[in-house]
């Protein structure tokens, strides 16, 4: 990037990220925190009692990529009545060398693209390579993207779906045919019996999943859970896998892995940070019949990461808009 303000839009973010470049911005990132080049500084979320909105910041240092800045955004439930997406953010980067800022950038699409990489990036390292056949629990916002590139990991072949809403699935469906994937709304009992790998991304506060539902084998990532009281699986679950996560503080805080801790079933020291796998300090899955389970609580990093590769992608292209502050 050259000198002055850079501005991508979300429109420009869309255009210029793919999910590819995502892939490897979070996969570099994780792998920097793992090794202790990267940290996410402490989150600030907000009720600001004006229009019943949740507000907050999540910002960081990535010594490594030279990324530093914030995303600053949070929640607004009547957003939709306007015709607004309810999730709102946008990500501010900074240049490590004299803090200026160097880039605005939205975040809404980012945020998506950035969730969906890390649950597939914990595919790629922890899923069986014969995995055929896909279980997504979820069916809102998140679900195609987590879908189109959990679909790139492995060579599935059909995708089976369950929601507490069903009658959201159809479109969950359009996506996978689109993939060209065979697709089936099932009951819990059959998507545990059946999937190989499993999402979860839902905004559910009680287990969706139990334990007897999953099979030996199984990788599972649990994506929805990223605020205190959010629950997906029972915490049995996590007591009989690998517990894999992005960030331990934020795994044993707001992730999945808070109920698992919390009543004692698992401790702390029993959750590897996925960096670990990446770089080749711990050896992931072990043998075939291992359940692995990947907590992705969302971190700052990410964005920050996905958001820098947009700037730099933009700038390139001649898509971004560029001022003087
Ligand atoms: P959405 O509102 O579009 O969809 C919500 C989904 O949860 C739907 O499948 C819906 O049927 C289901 N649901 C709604 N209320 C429920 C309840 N009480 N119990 C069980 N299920 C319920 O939301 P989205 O944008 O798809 O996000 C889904 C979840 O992912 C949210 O909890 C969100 O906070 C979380 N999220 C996590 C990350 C991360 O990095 N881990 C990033 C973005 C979003």
């Amino acid at each position: 990037m050259t000198d002055g303000l850079v501005i991508v839009s979300e429109e420009v973010c869309q255009q210029v990220v793919g999910r590819g470049d995502a892939f490897t911005a979070v996969e570099q990132v994780f792998a920097a925190m793992a090794r202790g080049d990267a940290y996410n500084f402490p989150v600030i979320r907000e009720a600001i009692r004006h229009a019943d909105a949740l507000y907050g910041f999540k910002s960081g240092f990535d010594r490594a990529g030279l990324t530093l800045g914030l995303k600053s955004g949070g929640y607004w439930p009547g957003n939709a009545d306007k015709g607004l997406t309810n999730h709102q953010s946008t990500v501010f980067l900074f240049d490590p060398d004299t803090g200026k800022l160097k880039a605005l950038v939205g975040g809404n699409y980012l945020t998506a693209v950035r969730t969906a990489a890390a649950s597939s990036v914990s595919i790629a390292h922890l899923a069986r390579k014969d995995a055929k056949v896909l279980g997504m629990v979820g069916a809102g916002h998140q679900s195609s993207f987590q879908l189109r590139a959990a679909a790139e990991q492995r060579a599935f072949e059909k995708v089976v779906a369950w929601n507490p809403h069903p009658e959201m699935l159809p479109k969950l469906g359009e996506v996978a045919a689109e993939l060209g994937l065979e697709f089936e709304a099932v009951d819990r009992d059959r998507l545990g019996a059946e999937a190989d790998v499993i999402i979860t991304i839902t905004s559910a506060f009680e287990p969706l999943l139990m334990a007897a539902q999953i099979k030996p084998g199984t990788h599972i990532a649990c994506m929805g859970t990223d605020t205190v009281g959010k629950q997906e699986v029972d915490p049995a679950i996590l007591a009989s896998a690998t517990v894999f996560t992005d960030e331990i503080a934020q795994s044993i805080s707001l992730g999945e892995a808070q109920h698992a801790v919390k009543s004692g079933q698992i401790r702390e020291n029993d959750i590897t940070p996925i960096g670990d796998v990446i770089n080749g300090t711990h050896p992931g899955r072990s043998d075939g019949d291992e359940i692995t389970l990947f907590d992705g609580t969302g971190v700052g990093l990410q964005d920050l990461a996905v958001a820098s590769v947009a700037a730099d992608l933009a700038s390139k292209s001649g898509a971004a808009t560029r001022v003087a502050l």
